[in-house]
């Protein structure tokens, strides 16, 4: 049996959850569909909208943009090019989200009480640009001055502390930065997943000598704090009792113990998926996890086609889900919103226009950083955020657009992929219930 819904959202990252919260403020009932759990589980955590508006150079925005991080986000939008998503979102949508997100996230989150960018130290050295960080990150901030050390694990080759100081002090950072490899304590594996290595200091058990992880953990870091009044970590200080476990390390070590963003699988991007997913369940909004939409039935309208149920697969079975209005929020080449092979890139779900070089050797340009056609590959949303055909009119009349799956924005080189899913999102959302 079918089951209906007003607002039928295909996606649960990022742009998914937000435009289903978009649309649930607006009064709509929502249910949400996604493949995965959340691809959320894997993203560093960090709330980006908007570093480097133009990263070859030149603009207008008040910044150097090629040799220096952008210190006001909005201060950036009006450089980007008119068919940026934040362009065709709006002037307002971008904020919007922002203060979406801050509402659903509460205080696992730092950054909202500014329009401006914070710098956050990176396991590469790197002082990142983002609009959101998770509290655990907050003493991390390359703009405070105290003296920094910061600690990596020997088994976890990704984050060289010692290098990733050295690198910060080569960017002239205001504070002195030290580096220290240590060995995690207890009796664990040398590939022990982050997760197991999260709940040891959050079960705080003996971890031999009569002294429990957390002891042992500052033991081993004390002799290298000279100076530092605050010392960074690879972030797995626990799961949800993270507060708890820095607290705790910061008054054994008389220094703010924080976490440095990492890569999959993110222990910061697994307490934000499920802060939100908790968020989406305050908001009614009712869920189907684990299965794809893998087609839709739709008939032609006045305005356009029509869409008239979508179908998932459930073990081989085809379930019909219909709703008024649907929120395409499947994300990117890499969320698997959009296929290619070697002729052309598509949209996967609606088979939506997806404007591209008709010459695949066009696709990507040399170098791996360069800015390539295929980072800005996705459909090409109205100011409603519904697809457009080649024509530039609707695809759908009852389909909108969030996320990494609209195009005209390089996120990565931008850095701007969570601004833009918030952004989109948002209107994506507001916009499908205003029309239930
Ligand atoms: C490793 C990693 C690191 C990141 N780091 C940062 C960062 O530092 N800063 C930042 O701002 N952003 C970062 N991001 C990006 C951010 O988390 C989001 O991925 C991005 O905003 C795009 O979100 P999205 O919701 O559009 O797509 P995705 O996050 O790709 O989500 C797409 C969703 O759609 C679902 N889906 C796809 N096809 C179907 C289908 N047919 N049926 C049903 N469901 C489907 C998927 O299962 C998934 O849930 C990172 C992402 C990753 C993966």
């Amino acid at each position: 049996m079918a089951i209906e819904s007003g607002v039928v959202v295909v996606g649960g990252g990022l742009a998914g959850a937000t435009a289903a919260l978009s649309a649930a403020r607006e009064g709509a009932h929502v249910h949400l569909i996604s493949a995965n759990e959340s691809t959320l589980r894997q993203a560093s955590g960090l709330i980006d909208a908007l570093g480097y508006p133009n990263p070859d150079g030149g603009g207008d925005a008040g910044t150097d943009a090629a040799s220096g991080p952008l210190a006001d986000p909005f201060a950036g939008i009006g450089d980007l090019p008119e068919n940026h998503p934040y362009r065709v979102a709006g002037a307002d949508a971008l904020r919007e989200g922002l203060a979406l997100f801050d509402d659903a996230v509460g205080d696992l989150y730092r950054g909202g009480h500014t329009d401006r960018n914070a710098l956050v130290a990176t396991t590469s050295g790197c002082a990142k640009p983002t609009a959101r960080y998770p509290r655990s990150m907050a003493p991390g901030a390359v703009s405070d001055e105290r003296p920094m050390l910061l600690v990596g694990f020997e088994a976890d080759t990704e984050f060289d502390a010692p290098l990733a100081a050295e690198r910060l002090s080569a960017a002239d950072v205001p504070f002195d930065v030290a580096g220290a490899t240590i060995a995690f304590p207890g009796d664990h594996r040398a590939d022990a997943a982050v997760t197991r290595l999260a709940h040891a200091l959050e079960r705080d058990e003996d971890a031999g000598q009569g002294r429990t992880t957390r002891q042992r953990l500052a033991d081993r870091i004390r002799p290298h704090l000279g100076d530092a009044e605050r010392v960074g970590l690879p972030a797995m200080l626990g799961d949800a009792h993270v507060e708890e476990v820095r607290a705790d390390l910061s008054e054994r070590l008389d220094a703010a113990v924080f976490e440095v963003p990492t890569g999959p699988p993110s222990l910061p991007g697994i307490r934000l998926s499920d802060r939100l997913f908790t968020a989406l369940d305050e908001a009614g909004v009712s869920m189907t996890t684990g299965m794809p939409v893998v087609d839709f039935e739709s008939t032609g309208g006045a305005d356009g086609d029509r869409i008239d149920r979508v179908l998932i697969d459930r073990n081989g079975a085809r379930i019909p889900y219909s709703a008024e209005q649907y929120v395409l929020a499947t994300g990117g080449l890499v969320g698997k919103g959009l296929d290619s092979d070697r002729e052309r890139a598509t949209e996967a779900v609606f088979g939506c226009h997806v404007p591209q070089p008709d010459d695949r050797t066009d696709w990507s340009a040399e170098g791996a950083f360069a800015d390539h056609a295929f980072a800005r590959f996705g459909v090409e949303p109205d100011g409603a955020m519904r697809p457009l055909d080649a024509e530039g009119v609707p695809e759908f009349e009852n389909l909108r657009a969030g996320g990494g799956v609209v195009g005209g924005a390089d996120v990565a080189r931008e850095q701007s992929a969570s601004g833009v899913s918030l952004a989109t999102g948002l209107v994506a959302g507001r916009t499908a219930a205003e029309e239930v």
